[in-house]
């Protein structure tokens, strides 16, 4: 069963794609949680960071980099922004297929409510 995600790198389901190559795809979230909320896919699937391999490195680093490149297009790179990536139960995960999201353009608040 493809993911939502692959659905969207192949074309199948519509978004608003903003950036791709070979290696990645970002979309803006179908629900922002700020004026900015833009994910950052890889092409290739990797279900979850605990799936993530050895030479999977590269890939995460240009993740990184594809993130600065988009803050900075965006025009919220001076004032900040976050970049979050959940895993599994805990992270609230909710598409088994690692992506970062790039959130900005207002002040984020604290990264975790302490309980
Ligand atoms: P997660 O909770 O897995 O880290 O984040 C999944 C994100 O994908 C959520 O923020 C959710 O709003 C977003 N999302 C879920 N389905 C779709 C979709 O069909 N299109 C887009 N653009 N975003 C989606």
């Amino acid at each position: 069963m493809a993911t939502i995600f692959e659905k969207i790198i192949r074309g199948e389901l519509p978004a608003d794609i903003v950036y791709r190559d070979e290696q990645v795809t970002a979309f803006r979230d179908i629900r922002p949680a700020a004026p900015t909320h833009i994910l950052i896919v890889p092409n290739r699937v990797i279900p979850t960071v605990n799936d993530v391999r050895p030479e999977d490195e590269p890939l995460l680093g240009h993740m990184l980099y594809v993130a600065k490149l988009l803050a900075e297009k965006e025009g919220i790179a001076q004032d900040g922004y976050r970049l979050i990536i959940n895993c599994n139960r805990h992270g609230g995960q909710e598409v088994f297929h690692l992506h970062l999201h790039l959130i900005g353009g207002r002040p984020l608040g604290p990264m975790v409510v302490r309980t």
